[in-house]
């Protein structure tokens, strides 16, 4: 069996929460121990796009995958996203950006996201006026040709993990795809793989905000088939990586 992949791994030192921070030698620490097979990695508050852009291509880590962090409204981002093959996905926080996902400034990342075909990972959140999962099921509808990773389970609330569940069972959405960090009751995760299949589930940490083993624990924790597990630790990010036109 493939190695968990991470679909939610962050490099790179913050402005927000004092201290934190975490480097490529941890994640290549986690994977010369079998924790975790590869990463999407993206930056942090910062938005140290480029340098991190640049220390994944300058590493031998193989299954290590760059997600452009663009701000709305980013001439310069979009620029980024369509001129550089190695960009594996685009990272956006309408919280921090504050502006939801419906805003017009996003509009040309979800077009280059589009174009190119990269997977697009939205953080959702408590501040519903900014960071709704909704907004995500709206732009999907829209975007038909990206596919879009609800963060954290939609929020990190059980009303908010159910919501999610009964919405998306009711309106298809068949390019949205669920980031389990931050969800902790593990009888949801396994609704949710019962109503939505284990093809819509990803296995994420947001490292080094939790630790890849404690989900990935979840995960295995769950009364579901060995297929079904990979496919939320590795298949599914798998498939969505390759999916880049
Ligand atoms: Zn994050």
């Amino acid at each position: 069996m493939m190695n968990p992949i991470d679909c939610h791994f962050h490099i790179g030192r913050w402005k927000e929460e004092e201290g934190l921070s975490s480097s490529l030698s941890d994640l290549s620490s986690l994977i010369e121990s079998g924790c975790l097979g590869g990463a999407a990695v993206m930056t942090t508050d910062r938005l140290e796009n480029e340098a991190l852009f640049e220390e994944i291509k300058g590493s031998e880590l193989e299954n290590v995958h760059f997600f452009y962090w663009a701000v709305p409204g980013s001439r310069k981002d979009i620029d980024f996203i369509k001129s550089n093959d190695e960009v594996k996905g685009v990272k956006v926080h309408p919280s921090l950006a504050k502006k939801p996902l419906i805003d017009k400034g996003y509009r040309g990342i979800l077009e280059a996201a589009e174009e190119a075909g990269l997977p697009v990972y939205v953080h959702c959140g408590r501040w519903k006026e900014m960071s709704d999962y909704t907004f995500v099921l709206k732009a999907a509808g829209i975007h038909r040709n990206a596919s879009f990773i609800v963060g954290h389970f939609g929020g990190k609330h059980p009303s908010t993990w159910k919501g999610l569940i009964d919405d998306i069972e009711k309106g298809g959405h068949d390019n949205v795809y669920i980031d389990i960090s931050e969800m902790t009751e593990f009888m949801l995760a396994g609704r949710a793989v019962s109503r939505l299949g284990s093809e819509r589930l990803l296995m994420g940490s947001d490292y080094p905000f939790s630790h890849p083993a404690m989900y990935i624990a979840l995960v295995n924790a769950l009364d579901i088939s060995d297929e079904e597990k990979e496919n939320i630790l590795w298949r599914n990010i798998t498939k969505l990586l390759k999916t880049k036109n």
